[in-house]
């Protein structure tokens, strides 16, 4: 199973060590070509006006669709989130557009800057130590939206189809089990085109 890991910036050798470390093979993303030998992306965290500059600077986002029309999996964690959600907060635009969520950015309040939280996950399990950079939680899922977790009543991380989105970094512990969860999923979606 071959995971990329969209390079173009933010926390991206992290997430290549937890695809590793969950038996996959994690490829560091860095031109357009890299996405055919792919079965999975993630979309790593960083800042999501950055990467989204650096995606259209490289030609990355009508291929992007296309990967996510094909019904390969995408997972976003935190600006990755930002970039699948079809609806965010303040803006007229979305950037890819293919996550029935509405995001808002940076909007933990007081705790904008960073933080940590120990979260119980659906179909994952308990105890999941969570670290929030400047991070941006989901104000509104739509209906084929499944809510996964919460904190402090806020939906923090959730999966819309072949579409996972989360608004923390499960890339910087050493807890690889949302990596995995992710990987699941990946071969879930592999084994359906291939039936
Ligand atoms: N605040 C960033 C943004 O809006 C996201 C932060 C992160 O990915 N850690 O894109």
């Amino acid at each position: 199973m071959n995971i990329g890991v969209l390079g173009l910036q933010g926390a991206v050798r992290e997430h290549v060590r937890s695809i590793e470390a969950s038996g996959a093979n994690g490829i560091v993303v860095k031109r357009v070509e890299q996405l055919e030998e792919l079965d999975g992306l993630i979309m790593p965290g960083g800042e999501s006006t950055t990467m989204r500059r650096l995606i259209d600077l490289y030609g990355f986002m009508e291929p992007l669709r296309q990967f996510a029309s094909e019904g390969k999996p995408i997972f976003g964690t935190c600006a990755g989130l930002i970039l699948l959600a079809k609806h965010i907060v303040g803006y007229d635009e979305p950037h890819l557009g293919v996550m029935d969520v509405t995001v808002e950015r940076n909007s933990f309040g007081r705790q904008k800057e960073s933080f940590e939280a120990d979260l119980s996950i659906a179909h994952v399990g308990e105890g999941f130590n969570a670290v929030f950079i400047r991070a941006p939680h989901i104000v509104e899922a739509g209906e084929e939206v499944e809510v996964l977790a919460k904190h402090n009543n806020r939906i923090v991380l959730a999966r819309h189809g072949q579409f996972l989105g989360c608004s923390f970094h499960p890339e910087l512990t050493a807890d690889n089990r949302l990596t995995a969860f992710f990987i699941s999923m990946v071969k879930e979606a592999k084994e359906k085109t291939l039936a």
